[in-house]
């Protein structure tokens, strides 16, 4: 990794927590952090935790998901990948390994590690994604005993955070059940996509 410039708040943190080995021990692949910002992206994604393929590429959300995702908000990848517009920051930046039933939940030393500090390096005026439900259990707690989709049909009463189911392949069973949320909600989440990415100032 090349060297943050001196007075480099940006790079400074990311050559810090590229170094993070807070929780190694218990990271069957060790770490390899994926959190993706800057000081002027307007809209910040908080998703899950890496999974195989995004350790080994360290493109988060390259695959099916991401797709979704990225139809969900109305972007292209270009767009999506520009972390000058977009930031990325999961809640556990490294690979977390198995558990029953698929992928391990986010290591939970991770947030209240690293994410005050991405929060302080980014624009007070963002729009925050919420993807899945351990993001909506850290910044939504007053509504931890709701369901997700009552989490989701929330939308736009609890800004600037946003709700969103993840995009997995399975999120197509649940849109099939709740068809409010491809008619209602995501032109309402492609306008607030839209204007947040227009308050980018470069
Ligand atoms: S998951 Fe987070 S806390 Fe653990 S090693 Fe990776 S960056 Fe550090």
């Amino acid at each position: 990794m090349i060297a943050p410039a001196p007075g480099d708040p940006v790079g400074e943190l990311r050559a810090r927590i590229a170094a993070c080995t807070l929780c190694a021990a218990h990271l069957p692949l060790g770490p390899r952090p994926i959190a993706r910002f800057s000081a002027t992206a307007r809209i910040l994604i908080i998703g899950q935790a890496p999974g195989t393929k995004v350790h080994n590429s360290g493109v988060p959300w390259d695959d099916d998901s991401g797709d979704r995702l990225r139809d969900w908000l109305g972007i292209d990848k270009a767009t999506f990948y520009d972390e000058e517009k977009v930031a990325q920051m999961p809640m556990g930046f490294c690979y977390p390994g198995r558990a029953a039933g698929g992928d391990a939940p986010p290591r939970q030393e991770c947030a209240p590690q690293w994410h005050d500090a991405v929060l302080r390096l980014l624009p007070a005026e963002r729009l925050t994604l919420l993807v899945g439900v351990h993001a909506q259990a850290r910044y939504l707690p007053h509504l931890k005993r709701l369901g997700l989709t009552e989490r989701v049909s929330r939308f736009g009463e609890d800004l600037p955070f946003i709700a969103l189911p993840h995009p997995a392949w399975r999120s197509r069973m649940w849109m099939a059940k709740h068809p409010w949320f491809e008619a209602d909600i995501l032109p309402s989440l492609r306008d607030r996509v839209h204007d947040a990415l227009a308050q980018v100032i470069l």
